[in-house]
């Protein structure tokens, strides 16, 4: 596809002819998603089908226009490639970089929990994606371990840079998802890149105890839980004390007191157990 043609390909249109739709391979609030392949190229793909009607009702049209946007202008080998998007009458299809492993979720549930190798692997590769991101002002404020995929590799793919914002007041209220988020949010304050600092720290206890930090029997608890930083250790699986500094650092309530990506990318813990491949074995 457009890594051979490159620029010329870009502005190509695409349609539903161009492809040969495969399995499924999940299914979203707005939409499912196929394995396909581009026919002239054999080019694998994932194609995300999003119906029209839905968009209009959650009336998100702009915010997916911004988003699919911003998405294709991301190059980075832990994001999740858009190569482009056409339509038709009812339809929206995002042509997305297949992720073959699937999500990382799912390769948590199988396993309870993470090496401190893979551990610090992924949260290494998601700190300079979101390092990147954030050289270009774009905040992603949507991770979860449902939106980390994995390729063929192993290697972590950040996916869903579309309608974050949206689909997370929905969440909240819906499913009751408020475990991956700063206080400075589920206390509607102000907030700003460290957002994504504090789901590190999140994400991390996740990856090494196999539950987020602030879970609770009902939202209201974790909240509660959250807003006072309650953060407390298991003792099994036994984790490294940098491993625990780290988390410490992270999950901080004063946002300007988080420590920074070029500090988490410097910490002993990441140093001495991330693979700088971003592929774990
Ligand atoms: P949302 O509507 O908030 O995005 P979601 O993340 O559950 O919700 P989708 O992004 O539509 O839904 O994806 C549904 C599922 O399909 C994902 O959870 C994932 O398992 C699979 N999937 C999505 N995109 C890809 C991809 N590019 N490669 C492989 N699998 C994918
Ligand atoms: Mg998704």
């Amino acid at each position: 596809m457009e890594t051979q043609k490159g620029q010329e390909s870009r502005r190509r249109e695409w349609s539903l002819r161009d492809f040969e739709i495969g399995k499924p391979l999940g299914k979203g609030k707005f939409g499912r998603v196929y394995v396909a392949r581009e026919a002239k190229s054999k080019y694998i793909v994932a194609l995300k089908v999003i119906f029209k009607e839905q968009i209009e009702k959650y009336k998100i049209q702009h915010q997916l226009r911004r988003e699919m946007e911003i998405q294709t202008s991301l190059r980075h080998p832990n994001i999740l490639r858009l190569y482009g998007w056409f339509h038709d009458d009812e339809r929206i299809f995002l042509i997305l970089e297949y992720a073959h492993g699937g999500e990382l979720y799912g390769l948590l549930r199988k396993t309870n929990y993470l090496s401190e190798e893979q551990a610090a692997t992924y949260i290494l590769s998601l700190t300079q994606a979101l390092a990147y991101c954030h050289e270009k002002n774009v905040i992603h404020r949507d991770i979860k371990p449902e939106n980390l995929l994995l390729d063929h590799e192993g290697r972590l793919k950040i996916a869903d840079f579309g309608w974050s914002v949206q689909s997370r007041s929905k969440r909240q209220t819906m499913c009751g998802t408020l475990d991956y988020l700063a206080p400075e949010m589920v206390e509607n304050r102000p907030h700003d890149y460290a957002v994504d600092n504090w789901t590190l720290g999140i994400l991390c206890y996740e990856f090494l105890y196999g539950i987020p930090p602030f879970e609770a029997e009902s939202q209201t608890d974790t909240f509660k839980r959250i807003i006072k930083v309650d953060l407390n250790f298991p003792s099994a699986p036994q984790t490294s004390a940098e491993a625990k500094h780290l988390i410490t650092r992270l999950l901080v309530k004063d946002s300007s007191k988080r420590l920074s990506l070029q500090r988490i990318m410097e910490h002993p813990w990441i140093v001495k157990n991330a693979d700088p491949s971003g592929i774990c074995k």
